[in-house]
């Protein structure tokens, strides 16, 4: 204990994570536990301790039944529907998106274009905005800790408009270069898209400073809030963003459903972006005209149970509270940092102070999908790899990290199962001995 004091008041002085003196992170754990079913389920005939909430979160009961009583009850196809069951479920949809636009206080629902998710808002916005507004020379500034979903649709925009995609330094704590986002912007930014919160590193990015000064130097601002959603609350209007993207699905929502939140001068001016029914004003085939946004950017039939599912979540996670949400992960993070500090030869990536609970490691000797394995073989599900952030593991000179990643439902004794199976894994590959 006293070998490892130094290293763990470091570590603390490096990574101030967590509420100091929060709640027992167990209590809100004990009391949602039951709201989702899948915890029950046996993995390998072990409890399962799902930890990969960064990729996807469990669903609670609430929003399971939402989609069920749509199917059951409410199913048709929406909009332009005469009978009385498409003006329902009508209803129930565009219910759904003045849900989605109270939860990012937008300002007016026309604001919200329903999309798959946050890959296909930035999409939308790089394939609409993107080529309609950028010319040769103009530059996009993005983050070295993006997501690829915020790093490859502009790749092709790019390539197409001759703009330039930029990206500003990390530091060894995963936090953005001092002043580097800053010095990079410039009269050719005409973007700035950035992660709000990194699902690589937990990094929280200082995102309405980062408006600011962008909007200052005449920079647009989208910022990719898959990670973000669900930890804390975000008010679009206070952020003062232009583009905002999350999906569904991080969300304890239904997958292949998300948003994007755009300003409404900004959808206004721009083009569809794929057509098809729902879109239009007119259609000959001489050409066509474009419905007013936001229909102008949601061709085809949408996953209508989704957005009926979305709003459950975002009544369900809202109901809860999302500051005691936030409490309860940052105490559960605090938690399971000290604890993997005491875990000889493992090593933390993304260290930033206020980090969200995302917990990347490497562990000395294993490779992380080894570890992801052995891990799975005692029933702990967490991730391992690059996490769709290959320009982070660059960075930090690594192939891929392992990544246990938090929600509302986790609680110590998950905590406590990782690291009794990483200390099992050291014991099969004969590592992790104390010297
Ligand atoms: N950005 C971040 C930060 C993410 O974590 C993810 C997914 N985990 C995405 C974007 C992409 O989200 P989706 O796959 O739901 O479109």
């Amino acid at each position: 204990m006293n070998a490892l004091a130094p290293r763990l008041d470091a570590a603390r002085a490096e990574a101030p994570v967590g509420t100091p003196g929060g709640a027992p992170a167990v209590s809100l754990a004990a009391q949602v536990a039951a709201d989702f079913p899948i915890l029950t389920r046996r993995v390998r005939d072990k409890r399962l301790v799902y930890l990969d909430n960064a990729a996807t979160t469990h669903k609670p009961e609430a929003v399971i039944e939402a989609e069920r009583a749509f199917y059951r009850e409410s199913n048709a196809n929406i909009h332009r529907g005469v009978h009385w069951l498409s003006q329902h479920a009508t209803d129930l949809y565009e219910g759904a998106r003045e849900r989605v636009q109270r939860f990012l206080n937008a300002a007016r629902s026309e604001e919200i274009v329903f999309t798959r998710g946050t890959t296909e808002a930035i999409n939308l916005v790089a394939w609409s905005w993107g080529r309609a507004n950028l010319k040769p020379g103009d530059e996009i500034l993005v983050t070295g800790m993006e997501h690829h979903s915020n790093i490859v649709p502009w790749q092709p925009v790019c390539e197409q408009t001759g703009a330039v995609l930029k990206a500003v330094p990390l530091t060894d704590r995963g936090e953005l270069e001092p002043g580097a986002f800053e010095a990079m912007l410039g009269p050719r930014t005409r973007l700035a898209a950035i992660v709000h919160v990194s699902n690589a590193l937990g990094t929280v990015n200082p995102v309405a400073a980062m408006i600011e000064r962008a909007h200052a130097a005449g920079a647009r601002v989208l910022v990719d809030g898959a990670q973000a959603v669900a930890h804390q609350a975000v008010d679009v209007q206070a952020l003062g963003c232009d583009f905002y993207a999350f999906s569904g699905h991080e969300l304890c929502g239904p997958t292949g459903i998300g948003a994007l939140y755009a300003r409404h001068e900004l959808l206004a001016a721009m083009p569809p972006w794929q057509g098809g029914g729902d879109m239009i004003r007119t259609v000959s085939f001489e050409g066509s005209t474009w419905a007013d946004p936001p229909a102008r950017f949601e061709a085809g039939t949408p996953n209508i149970a989704g957005g009926v599912g979305l709003a459950a979540a975002i009544d369900y996670v809202t109901g809860i509270g999302l500051p005691r949400i936030a409490a309860h992960e940052h105490a559960l993070l605090e938690y399971a940092t000290e604890a993997a500090l005491r875990i000889p030869g493992l090593r933390l990536i993304g260290t930033a102070p206020g980090k969200t609970g995302i917990l990347s490691f490497m562990v000395e000797g294993i490779h992380p999908h080894d570890l992801g394995t052995i891990l799975d073989a005692e029933g702990v599900a967490i991730r391992a790899g690059h996490h769709c952030a290959m320009p982070v593991m660059t960075r930090f000179g690594i192939p891929g990290t392992a990544r246990a990643s938090l929600a509302i439902y986790n609680d110590e004794r998950d905590i406590d199962a990782l690291m009794a199976a990483i200390r099992g894994a050291q014991r099969m590959f004969g590592t992790g001995a104390r010297p």
